[in-house]
């Protein structure tokens, strides 16, 4: 017996050997893989931060080339009105025209930024003064020979059919042909795309709100950077659907534009996946759908209800307000929030009287109004308006007494005695020529 045992335990200790040398074997080598792996994911973590670093070079480079590209373009801008030739008319969709207009002169065009728009002097039969209205530019802004503006004849409003349709946009529709010339400032406006920033993007548009965003995404797709553009249009059907050819290739060609077109009332012709890709309206829901989240910045252009419901949403979303911009084509229902006045400053304000001397009426100031021009159009005051954002001038009315605070600088001095209605509201008691 006592053999066996011998052997079993010269065995059992040789066992033991191989067994501890085996363990000593494996904590090497997972001690090597360990290694490896820190080294490896090192490795990554460097690759990822000289990436990092790398694109924000590029960025750092394409935004010193867009400045020296600015100044030199600021070469080229203009100041008053240019005269253009209408070199092209194409009708849209329902109502909508497109315009491409060549400079009169030949000489080449600044570009502008993706958002700003032209203000056009018009001569209408039958008006003592010319008429001043704003259309924003709808392509790209790297065009030399060219600008296209894309015009929606306003029609009466449904509840006051009596009244006559828009005059500018109406004047646009059936009275300007190709080869005609019209007076043109140059391209103007503070609501527009930072082209210096990568970030992606959410652009809302609902109707002919649309040109703005669809110059923005024009912009992107031929700056050549892949940035990312969730693209949502709100229209009732097909025979709305403004730029729709240009849009569908816009999204085909680019795989960074998301398109979301919403038919809130499709037509028996319409197809959904062909022609739109969701039915109802742009909402703040649809938005929640198909966003990964809700950090990105968004730009918005459409009607006052439409805009309202959209900003009021994303602010119960938790979106910062600074990275909601928007532009309204008309008076403005959403307001740009400022610090609320003080109770002493509400019961001044609320005092004011401003009589319109021509119409004969003399109301209490609303201090909710915002600015006169928006007080004088709820009173039935009808005083000529245009850009809405203190450029373009038509607001311009004779201050009779009194004086007006400026809500921000207008972009020029308005003449002596005179105020820009948009922008401003009563400092004291005021009487104005309208
Ligand atoms: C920055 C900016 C960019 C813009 N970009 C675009 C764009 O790209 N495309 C576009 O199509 N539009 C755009 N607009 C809107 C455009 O400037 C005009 O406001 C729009 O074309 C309507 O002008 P209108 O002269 O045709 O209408 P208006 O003559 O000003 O009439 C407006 C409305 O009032 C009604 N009306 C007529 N008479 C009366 C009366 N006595 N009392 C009450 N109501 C009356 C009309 O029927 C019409 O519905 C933009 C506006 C701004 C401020």
């Amino acid at each position: 017996m006592q053999p066996l045992f011998d052997k079993l335990r010269i065995l059992a200790r040789g066992e033991l050997g191989l067994t501890l040398g085996l363990l000593i074997v494996g904590a090497l080598l997972l001690q090597i893989l360990l290694a490896i792996i820190r080294g490896a994911s090192r490795l990554r973590a460097e690759r990822a931060q000289h990436r990092a670093a790398l694109e924000k070079l590029q960025l750092q480079v394409q935004a010193a080339k867009l400045r020296c590209q600015e100044a030199e373009q600021g070469k080229l801008h203009w100041n008053g009105y240019r005269k253009f030739a209408v070199a092209r008319k194409s009708r849209e969709c329902d109502d909508v025209w497109a315009f491409y207009l060549k400079p009169h002169d030949g000489k080449s065009l600044p570009a502008f930024k993706p958002g700003q728009y032209l203000t056009f002097q018009l001569d209408l039969p039958g008006r003592d003064k010319p008429l001043v209205r704003c259309y924003s530019l709808s392509e790209s802004p790297h065009r030399s020979d060219y600008y296209r503006v894309t015009i929606k004849q306003e029609k009466a409003p449904p509840d006051r059919p009596e009244l006559p349709p828009g005059a500018g946009s109406s004047y646009f529709a059936e009275v300007v042909k190709e080869g005609d010339i019209l007076n043109v400032k140059a391209p103007t406006g503070h609501f527009y795309l930072d082209m210096t920033k990568s970030n992606p993007v959410v652009l809302i548009a609902g109707g002919v709100g649309i040109t703005p965003m669809l110059c923005m995404a024009n912009a992107i797709t031929a700056s050549g950077t892949k940035r990312e553009v969730f693209f949502f249009f709100g229209v009732r059907n097909q025979r709305e659907h403004i730029h729709k050819l240009e849009l569908e290739k816009l999204a085909a060609e680019n795989d960074n534009i998301h398109l979301h077109v919403c038919y809130s009332k499709p037509g028996t012709n319409d197809i959904l996946g062909r022609d739109y890709h969701h039915e109802g309206r742009v909402g703040i829901e649809r938005l929640k759908e198909i966003l990964p989240s809700n950090n990105f910045e968004y730009y918005l252009c459409g009607n006052g209800a439409f805009m309202k419901s959209i900003t009021d949403g994303l602010e119960a979303w938790g979106v910062p307000e600074k990275e909601v911009h928007f532009e309204a084509f008309g008076p403005a229902t959403v307001k740009k929030k400022t610090a609320a006045p003080t109770a002493s400053e509400t019961a001044f304000l609320a005092k004011l009287q401003v009589t319109f001397a021509r119409s004969g009426k003399t109301v209490r100031w609303e201090p909710s109004a915002g600015n006169l021009l928006e007080f004088a159009q709820a009173q039935g005051v009808r005083i000529d308006s245009g850009c809405c954002a203190g450029s373009c001038g038509s607001c311009l009315v004779a201050i009779k007494s009194g004086a007006v605070d400026y809500l921000k600088a207008p972009d020029a001095e308005p003449e002596q005695g005179a105020c820009l209605t948009c922008i401003c509201r009563p400092k004291g008691d005021l009487v104005l020529d309208a």
